[in-house]
């Protein structure tokens, strides 16, 4: 095989509960991830050259393209365990806003790892790959299940939830890139606060209750993020008034998301706000494919 080519999707978090800080740093939490059809486009070619000489090349001016991009930790993680793996090429078209809660840098490491597997005929199992994964991001693992999947831990542990019925996604993005350690750094846990229970989602999803899901929609890491960027709060109000089930910040930020009752709506509510992007999108079971 010459190269092989990959989509990396996008995923929204419909759920986000903090459960807890761990002494390792990392925080226990409770979410739920849901694939979108958004994606990179991924062409993995080995070389002759060694694998000190990696080469990424990537069509986004802010990614990095060295030893920093998570594609190149994902490829030297292998090339460590698998000295047949030479040094490669990837060539990365991103379509998915960068440092925007949407996992992009994670999807495009998992999808290095499961290229590099079919390139190498290295014969990992799921189980392998999430393992490799997990060194790399704690929601790495999730991108080789795709679809809507509840998330333990750090995020890691994964459990598969009955797809959601396909629906429209409207991805605001207001330009604000914010950092992930910095969101952590501003939440104040108070021990006061009653945790919100994952499984109230879990069971409206199970049962593809789109109305209860899009009201019981929870993220914790709204409140740092908002504190310090209340237009995104007032963003989210808008998307709220404008769609039929909802809206949520995803991940760490600063992508909002509204689940839309079909397309038409999806695109009114898409060219009637006033932010830097807003894209039309909606749910998939597909976390990669082999292009
Ligand atoms: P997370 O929530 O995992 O921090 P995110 O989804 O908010 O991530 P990403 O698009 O993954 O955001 O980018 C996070 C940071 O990682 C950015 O500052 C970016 O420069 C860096 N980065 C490294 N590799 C990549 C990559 N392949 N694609 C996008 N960003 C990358």
């Amino acid at each position: 095989m010459d190269d092989i080519r990959l989509r990396a999707y996008a995923k929204i978090n419909l759920f986000l509960e903090i459960i807890g800080k761990r002494r390792d740093g990392y925080h226990n939490l409770e979410t739920v991830f849901q694939s979108v059809d958004l994606h990179d486009l991924l062409v993995i070619r080995p070389t002759h050259r060694r694998p000190e000489q990696n080469y990424i090349q990537c069509d986004h001016p802010t990614v990095p393209t060295d030893v920093n991009n998570l594609a190149w930790k994902a490829a030297t993680l292998l090339q460590t365990h698998y000295p047949q793996i030479n040094g490669i090429e990837i060539r990365i078209q991103k379509r998915i806003p960068v440092a925007a809660g949407l996992g992009g840098g994670s999807a495009n490491a998992a999808a290095v790892l499961l290229g590099l597997n079919h390139l190498y005929d290295l014969r990992l199992s799921d189980d392998d790959l999430r393992r490799f994964g997990s060194q790399l991001g704690a929601d790495v693992p999730f991108f080789f299940m795709g679809g809507t999947v509840l998330g333990e831990g750090i995020g890691n542990q994964l459990t598969p939830l009955n797809p959601l019925p396909e629906v429209e996604v409207v991805l605001a993005n207001s330009g604000v890139h914010i950092s992930t350690p910095w969101v952590y750094q501003q939440l104040k846990l108070p021990l006061t606060v009653k945790n919100r229970d994952v499984r109230i989602v879990s069971r409206f999803i199970e049962h593809g209750k789109l109305q209860n899901l899009g009201a019981n929609m929870f993220n914790r890491l709204e409140t740092p993020v908002f504190a310090n960027y209340p237009e995104l709060e007032r963003l989210k109000q808008v998307l709220v008034r404008g769609c039929a089930y909802g809206a949520l910040m995803s991940g760490s930020g600063a992508t909002l998301f509204a689940l839309a009752a079909d397309k038409s709506q999806a695109q009114q509510l898409a060219s009637s706000l006033q932010c830097e992007s807003a894209l039309c999108t909606r749910t998939t079971s597909a976390g990669l494919e082999v292009a």
